[in-house]
């Protein structure tokens, strides 16, 4: 072990008691699944209204999307899917949250509704033509389940590419 570069640092570290060497002693005893329940709780219980979206409507139970483990799934779709069930994207509900808006006044240049991610999805007049030619345009359903998660993430790509 003397040789090895990492253990020589991180001996070093350790003598000096450093937060490095701290952090490394930490992931020695690193419980995946308790750091994973203590997250899920304190996400469940935030009063932000994003946070309370995601838990409510985009993933009731917390868990991964299987887009995550699919090689079928294109990654410039995943990131797209992703971004949408983060919100973290250019819809007028997004924006309009960023400038501090009455979410009110959130709304689409086109519908003149509130432009939030189920309306981009199910009902914005500007993806018309992307929902038709979707190979999964049953929105009503549970969109974000984890089924067929290359169709998934093709359709939420071809509907929100332009405000992402
Ligand atoms: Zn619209």
């Amino acid at each position: 072990m003397a040789d090895n570069p990492f253990w020589f640092v991180y001996t070093k570290c350790q003598k000096k008691n450093t937060p490095c060497a701290s952090y490394v002693q930490a992931l020695e005893t690193f419980d995946f699944e308790e750091e994973h329940d203590k997250l899920r709780r304190k996400t469940r219980c935030t009063t932000r209204m994003k946070f309370q979206t995601f838990c409510k409507v985009i993933n009731p139970s917390l868990t991964k999307h299987t887009m995550y483990c699919n090689h079928d799934v294109l990654e410039q779709k995943r990131i797209a899917t992703t971004r949408l069930r983060l919100s973290s994207h250019n819809l007028a509900i997004e924006r309009g949250r960023w400038l501090q808006k009455p979410r009110e006044e959130r709304l689409c240049s086109t519908c003149h509704v509130i432009q939030h991610e189920q309306h981009a999805l199910k009902d914005c007049t500007l993806n018309t033509e992307a929902r038709r030619s979707s190979q999964n345009p049953d929105f009503t359903s549970n969109f974000f389940a984890a089924e067929m998660p290359d169709v998934i993430t093709a359709t939420c790509y071809t509907l929100i590419k332009h405000f992402i």
